[in-house]
């Protein structure tokens, strides 16, 4: 078990692009055990590999439905909408509504090379487009709806 840095605020490397994992060797998934070692020690849902200054298509999700790692992953469907509030763990302190798909479906890698396709919605399919967002340099702030009152239950 290996906690790394999370990298935050104007740290430059999440504004850049991450390369495609091109082959799943031992560092790859020595990277995805670290990064839900580090996901979890911080409490967080989602952790995208650029968080921990490692530029490559990789992320990992929870929202308490149990891990889902995440290499090269990509949208092949999206539907509806729904703003809800949103936070990540390299912009601490910071929250804003943002709108994203109701559902969506990610098609990505598991460790072992294997292609499968997962459906989120909601807080899920939040997570997915959030993650997937900074594989290309997008911060969740980007996109916050300025001004805008979340009903809070
Ligand atoms: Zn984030």
């Amino acid at each position: 078990m290996a906690i790394r840095m999370i990298r935050k605020d104007e740290d430059e490397i999440l504004r850049k692009i991450s390369k495609k994992v091109e082959v799943i060797d031992d560092r790859i998934i020595m990277l995805l055990n670290d990064m839900r070692d580090t996901m979890y020690e911080a409490e967080g849902v989602g952790l995208a590999a650029p968080q921990v200054g490692v530029l490559r298509r990789i992320a990992v999700v929870d929202v308490g439905e149990g891990l889902i790692e995440l290499i090269n992953p990509v949208i092949v469907f999206e539907s509806g909408e729904e703003i809800d509030e949103e936070g990540c763990l390299s912009l601490p302190g910071k929250n804003g509504a943002v709108c994203r798909p109701k559902k969506v479906i990610v098609r990505a890698q598991n460790r072992h090379g294997e292609t499968f396709e997962i459906t989120g919605t909601d807080l899920l399919a939040r997570a997915f487009c959030h993650e997937i967002d900074h594989l290309n340099g997008i911060l969740f702030t980007d996109k916050v709806i300025p001004d805008y009152k979340l009903d809070k239950k």
